[in-house]
């Protein structure tokens, strides 16, 4: 069905489907014309390391476009669309999106505006769903997702078009209901942590750095942090080398394994909970690794990755702070973790005890400015 009728719920909407270019040059013609765009994108990542975009639905307002950039030769008008100046974009949730659309098209995605960010904005709760958003705002009640569903298959059956189609039929009424809720102050906020988002996705996080992903690398002393760094940047680089997801290499606690336990052979290694099949092929790679973490003087070992937990301290403030933002997001009517979200409030008191401590993404001068006045003195109060 390459046009449809979206006739669920009451509310009729057309579905097309693009698959050539000369259509989409088309209707991009008339999309830059337009203010607001709601838009969203399927993808598959769960078997390789780079996400493969599958499809990206645009709602206009009057019609629904199912685009498959599969079929889709030339796909550059719509990456013109994501840059152009003068049309909002409306996703819900887009974190992931943004960065499929980085990855496909090279472009930032602005000016942005994210649903889920809104209704946090306006004290709705901080993770709010799209179904949930569409039945508070819309009174519609969406069907179970389809997410566990194949979006790399063609053609697309019916259901996952229709399924397509609802992620961005009711995503522009829903942006018109929040939007108009949103005070002048909020709105400059979320567009503010909007472009925040769309920014931080072209900042790929060099591969040297890839062990301060890794779970539970706080706890690790620093010859184990050394060698975890080493470790995390040969599997970064294996596997964008390799397209496929880290885990298939090594999991995150078989990384800590090996950078805490003394490994120094294969039978060691066979001790640990890791597949034969990257012992087989990795086994020595990774003996030779760890001998060389061992190797390096300590001036070139990682910086140290801050455990708060055993910051002196830290607890009771992490408590004051905590019911601080609590009674400021309680004022500024909006959800708390927006506000501040655990990571932000530690980083709010390692700052002020002049521990070194990398600044949250989403740390904007917003909210510096509307926590400072209140941080400042509660962490005066509590210093001996
Ligand atoms: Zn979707």
């Amino acid at each position: 069905m390459p046009r449809f009728e979206l006739t669920e719920h009451g509310e009729n909407v057309h579905v097309e489907t693009v698959s050539d270019s000369t259509r989409l040059e088309e209707l991009c013609a008339q999309w830059r014309q337009l203010p607001v765009l709601a838009m969203d994108t399927e993808f598959e990542r769960s078997r390789t390391y780079y996400s493969r975009l599958a499809l990206v639905q645009v709602y206009d307002g009057t019609e629904v476009y199912l685009i498959d950039p599969m079929a889709v030769a030339d796909l550059s008008a719509l990456g013109e669309i994501l840059a152009a100046p003068g049309t909002i974009k409306v996703f819900h949730s887009c974190s992931e999106d943004l960065e499929v659309l980085y990855q496909h098209f090279g472009v930032r995605t602005e000016p942005l505006f994210d649903t889920q960010m809104a209704a946090a904005f306006l004290n709705m709760g901080a993770s709010m769903g799209y179904a949930g958003l569409v039945e508070k705002l819309l009174q519609v009640s969406l069907q179970k997702s389809e997410t566990r569903t194949d979006w790399l298959q063609r053609p697309l059956n019916d259901k996952q078009k229709i399924y397509a189609a609802q992620d961005v039929q009711y995503l522009l009424p829903i942006y018109h209901q929040l939007d108009e809720q949103l005070t002048d102050e909020k709105r400059r906020w979320l567009f503010a942590d909007a472009a925040t988002l769309a920014a931080g996705v072209e900042a790929q996080m060099p591969p040297e750095l890839a062990y301060l992903r890794v779970k539970a690398a706080a706890q690790l002393d620093q010859p184990g942090l050394n060698r975890l760094a080493l470790l995390a940047e040969w599997r970064e680089k294996e596997a964008q080398q390799q397209d496929i997801p880290r885990s298939f290499l090594l999991k995150d606690p078989q990384l800590i394994q090996l950078s805490v336990q003394n490994v120094n052979s294969v039978a060691d290694m066979l001790a640990l909970d890791i597949s034969r099949g990257t012992l087989r092929k990795y086994a020595s790679d990774l003996l030779l690794l760890l001998q060389k973490a061992d190797q390096l003087p300590s001036e070139q070992w990682p910086t140290r990755v801050t455990d708060f937990r055993r910051v002196p301290g830290g607890k009771p403030l992490l408590q004051a702070f905590r019911k601080a933002a609590l009674r400021m997001a309680e004022e500024a009517d909006i959800a708390p973790e927006l506000l501040a979200n655990r990571k932000m409030l530690e980083y709010g008191i390692l700052k002020r005890m002049d521990i070194p401590v990398p600044v949250p993404r989403l740390w904007n001068p917003w909210r510096e400015q509307l926590t400072a006045p209140v941080f400042d003195p509660l962490f005066a109060s509590h210093s001996p």
